[in-house]
């Protein structure tokens, strides 16, 4: 072979995935043809003749942009790697978020993990530690970090956090938000729902700050009730009212949790506030089941009439069994504010219910995002690090089966999503969302040539989620998850790895 022969030898990509259907809505793609990885990238979507160190036959299988979870509070390798087999390939905590911003990231990447994440700033734990002087985490000497999902639900019933904020002490609040952005953090989480008590003009400082800093801010929206005053409608307009006053991009996280049976209302003026050029995005989980710690504001017991249940709808983790009634819930509340549980808001077995759920997904654009809780060992602590699952962890089914649900359920079962629509909705319009302040999500969402190889072929006859509240189990069907061009669930098997890369806002 001559010098010039070799140069004209199209140099062999490094996997070529061969025969599948591949979806890529926005460029209307949906047919069989072959896709050709090299160097983290997608450098060909047809007929590909290049030859390729692996090959992959996705006969038979869908091939799609890997699914990006905008709200997951699964930040270890375990719960990353459940989501990995979820078909998940970017899973960030953009609600709850996180604080300090770089040593938070620092310790993540140390440690490691399957598939790539990132988070927004912590408005919560930034309140805390301005308005209840409570530390925000240092290393430990081995290098672990307490989460930021642990300080706020350890701290979380404290009194000090829980009204009005001084002017002194909002003015400080939005400064640790400021460093935290400037440090990186994708926007700006807001637990408002657990700070039922704090200042309106607090949130629209937030949403200012923002929107200069140019990134959004992701709502968990303060009013969660089927009654006035107060309702969940409410709460969805000081959202909407916070975007039109002060332009930001504004998130609202999981409306169908937040607002429960008043969806049709708050769709409604969703949809109305898009239309008028307000920068409003939604996203749902496809479960009638909810979970967060059992000390939130929300389930206090004078509250569940609002929610519309009662006691006994709220399954208490730590020991996996229902709690018996009101003084139950209270004692749990005050001796473990931060133990998980969940609650039954909707009948799963009721269709009128099922269809109260479905129409989260009417707003135009609804994303899907798992709201992935972190995983709790039979002590009742969160699980970390890269142990196996110890005999008796819990967590709620969505965090290990949302997508696959998504896919099985919504499309396959019920024919409520195309399968196209599906696909923007667990990776395309995730990407856009974040693209104006995210660099790198300008080339996510996608199958297309120039895009990073993120990818998850699954078998759309055969995917399913099988967790359920009293069994961990991963979904099945996520035959191969690709992140940047590494594989990570081959055949439907997890590789340990750390193909994970941070993902900021600078
Ligand atoms: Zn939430």
């Amino acid at each position: 072979m001559t010098p010039e022969d070799a140069a004209h030898t199209p140099a062999p990509a490094d996997i070529v995935i061969r025969g599948g259907r591949v979806v890529d809505p926005r460029s209307a793609q949906d047919g069989i043809a072959d896709v050709a990885v090299r160097d983290g990238r997608i450098i060909a979507v047809g007929q590909v003749s290049a030859t390729a160190r692996s090959t992959i036959d996705a006969r038979g299988l869908v091939v799609a942009p890997g699914f990006i979870d905008l709200h997951s509070h699964a930040q270890t390798p375990i719960g990353l790697g459940f989501q990995a087999l979820d078909g998940v390939t970017t899973a960030l905590d953009l609600e709850s978020g996180t604080l300090p911003v770089q040593a938070q990231y620092a310790a993540a990447v140390t440690e490691g993990r399957p598939i790539n994440f990132g988070f927004a700033a912590s408005w919560a734990v930034a309140r805390m530690h301005v308005m209840a002087g409570i530390p925000l985490p240092t290393p430990a000497e081995d290098g672990t970090l307490t989460t930021a999902m642990e300080v706020f639900q350890r701290n979380q019933r404290l009194p000090a956090w829980h009204r009005i904020a001084t002017r002194a002490e909002v003015d400080s609040i939005i400064g640790v938000l400021a460093d935290a952005v400037s440090q990186g953090a994708i926007g700006i989480g807001v637990l408002l729902g657990y700070a039922p008590a704090s200042g309106r003009e607090e949130y629209f400082r937030v949403a200012e700050l923002a929107e200069s800093a140019g990134v959004a801010v992701f709502t968990h929206s303060r009013q969660m009730s089927n009654q006035e005053p107060g309702s969940s409608v409410d709460g969805a307009l000081e959202v909407i009212a916070a975007a039109a006053g002060s332009g930001a991009r504004m998130h609202m996280c999981h409306i169908n949790s937040t607002s429960l049976r008043r969806i049709d209302d708050v769709a409604r003026a969703v949809t109305k506030a898009q239309s008028r050029g307000n920068q409003i995005t939604t996203e749902a989980y496809p479960y009638t089941m909810s979970s967060t710690g059992i000390g939130a504001a929300f389930l206090a017991p004078d509250r569940l009439d609002r929610l519309g249940i009662e006691a006994s709808a709220i399954t208490y983790l730590p020991t996996g069994t229902r709690v018996r009634d009101v003084d139950e819930l209270a004692h749990l509340r005050a001796t473990d504010p931060g133990g998980l549980c969940l609650i039954d808001y909707l009948d799963g077995d009721d269709p009128v219910d099922v269809r109260t759920l479905l129409r989260s997904f009417d707003v135009p654009g609804t994303v899907v995002a798992s709201d992935a809780m972190p995983i709790v060992g039979p002590d009742g602590r969160y699980l970390s690090g890269r142990s196996p699952l110890p005999e008796g962890s819990r967590v709620h089914p969505r965090s290990v089966g949302t997508f696959a649900r998504t896919f099985g359920w919504l499309v396959r079962d019920l024919g409520a999503l195309s399968l196209p629509d599906a696909v923007l909705r667990t990776s395309t319009i995730p990407a856009e969302i974040l693209a104006p302040f995210v660099p790198r999500m300008r080339t996510k969402g996608r199958v297309a040539p120039g895009f990073d190889a993120d990818i998850t072929v699954f078998d759309p006859h055969r995917i399913n989620d099988r967790a359920s509240a009293i069994r961990i189990e991963a979904s099945v069907g996520v035959r191969h998850v690709i992140v940047g061009g590494e594989p990570v669930v081959i055949e439907g098997a997890l590789r340990t790895g750390t193909a994970g890369r941070p993902l900021k806002s600078r």
